[in-house]
């Protein structure tokens, strides 16, 4: 694509970053077909190669960010299909991610807009603000169906917000703080595992089966002091100086254990976060105080599946035959280009796994897009779960919190993260989720057969 900057506006290196990915599009629309809002809406600036388009001219007149540029960005999952899709390689993550910064700073959002992002960028990363937020939201949440009534946007997010809240809050994790938990056995390796912010309140057995498993295969796992939120919920804003804020704390947390004891790997548990955290090297490239140390974290993170493949897990003695309905995140498949590596480690975990029908669209979930554009995320989870429902799963399985709470709103099949159904199958216990249904004493003929 031919693009008209001028030599002053290629002095920033962000325009000039721009620049080269809008050259490496061919506008050949092969994009189209996978992305879910041009699927849904059928609108070629609701597409990859339309929004493009929007971006090119808004970045290379530069124009303060219009009305109809913010609607069709903001439609955009960021959930990468494009990416996975394009065979000229366009980076179309790093040029929305500057499309949102430029909106933030140029663009004034209707008042309510404004008020729903600023409460949702201080709430989501802060694990007590958003325990807090969730007993009220279960509180209130009789009360989703009278904001659906009203025709304003503000009702309508209200109304996914509180329809999205658990019925029951699980209490804290007595692993949710900075520790250091001890390898069983001879010891092979020390890793740090990201706690993160969400997760931990609402699903806290997901790192604690992490754990669990890494101990018992000779891994000493470090909850690193100071470590929080990754930065992707406002990076995904275009609130660049809050996302770098949160990253950088989380890079000193670890540079710290990498140049203190040592590590093997960074491991994250939501991949919606790994994606995030493998690109501080690329979010510091222009921040020389950070830009090396940044480079080092993004290098040694992994998602928890990556590493545990190199673990070598014995197999079970004989097959649960549960079957497994594996939902890949678009992060772990567009954002990590990880596509295959949970279901074989679950194949050989003992499962009868089964992809998804139209796996490589969205569930709609997308960090807080499902509270921000709760039409489309809705009509992409009810896609999502009849696909799924197809396949007549007795457990769903993934490795993303948002997914999990996404896809787990709409159906009442039990669903887990991946590394839950690892830890239970090699002598962990019963994943919270399964905790109480028939399903939960399907592990016990695979025991007794491996003692
Ligand atoms: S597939 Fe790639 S090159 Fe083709 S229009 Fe889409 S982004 Fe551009
Ligand atoms: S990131 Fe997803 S929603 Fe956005 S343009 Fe690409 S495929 Fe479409």
């Amino acid at each position: 694509m031919q693009t008209f900057f001028t030599p002053e506006q290629l002095k920033n290196p962000d325009v000039a970053e721009s620049e080269k990915i809008l050259r490496t599009c061919v506008h050949c629309g092969f994009c189209t077909a996978t992305c879910p809002t041009y699927v849904l809406l059928g609108d070629e600036l609701d597409s990859p190669r339309g929004r493009i388009y929007l971006i090119k001219d808004m970045l290379e007149n530069g124009k303060p960010a219009s009305e109809e540029v913010v609607k069709h960005v903001d439609r955009c999952l960021s959930c990468l299909s494009c990416m996975s899709t394009c065979p000229s390689g366009v980076n179309y993550m790093h040029l929305v991610d500057h499309a949102r910064k430029h909106i933030e700073e140029t663009y004034q959002r209707p008042a309510d807009d404004k008020v729903m992002r600023a409460v949702l960028s201080k709430v989501l990363p802060n694990p007590g603000l958003f325990r807090l937020s969730l007993m009220l939201a279960g509180l209130g949440r009789f009360a989703a169906p009278l904001f659906d009534r009203i025709p304003a946007r503000f009702a309508k997010r209200l109304a996914a917000m509180l329809r999205m809240a658990p019925g029951t809050i699980p209490t804290r994790s007595a692993y949710d703080r900075a520790m250091t938990v001890p390898a069983i056995g001879a010891k092979k390796g020390r890793v740090a595992v990201m706690r993160g912010c969400a997760q931990p309140v609402l699903r806290p057995g997901i790192n604690e089966a992490a754990m669990r498993l890494l101990n018992r295969h000779g891994i000493e796992v470090v909850f690193a002091a100071n470590e929080g939120c990754c930065g992707a919920l406002v990076h995904h804003m275009g609130k660049s100086d809050a996302s770098h804020a949160q990253a950088r704390r989380n890079i000193d947390a670890w540079i710290a254990e990498m140049d203190g004891q040592g590590l093997d790997a960074i491991l994250i548990t939501a991949s919606g976060c790994g994606t995030t955290v493998k690109d501080y090297g690329h979010m510091f490239r222009n921040e020389p105080e950070y830009a090396a140390k940044a480079a080092r974290v993004s290098a040694l993170t992994r998602d928890i599946s990556e590493y545990v493949q190199t673990l070598g897990l014995p197999g079970p003695a004989v097959s649960s035959r549960l079957v497994v309905a594996y939902h890949s995140a678009c992060s772990m498949q567009h954002g990590q280009q990880i596509k295959t590596t949970a279901q074989t480690l679950l194949k050989a975990a003992g499962f009868v796994v089964k992809d998804v029908p139209e796996g490589h669209l969205c569930c709609g979930s997308a960090g807080i897009y499902n509270i921000l554009q709760p039409e489309i995320a809705g009509q992409l989870k009810a896609r999502k779960v009849a696909n799924i429902e197809k396949l007549r799963p007795q457990i769903i399985a993934t490795g993303n919190i948002g997914c999990m709470m996404q896809i787990g709103s709409a159906t009442g099949i039990p669903i887990v993260h991946t590394v839950e159904l690892l830890d239970w199958a090699s002598g962990g216990p019963v994943p919270d989720a399964l905790a109480g249904t028939d399903l939960a004493s399907a592990m016990e003929p695979v025991r007794a057969a491996a003692e």
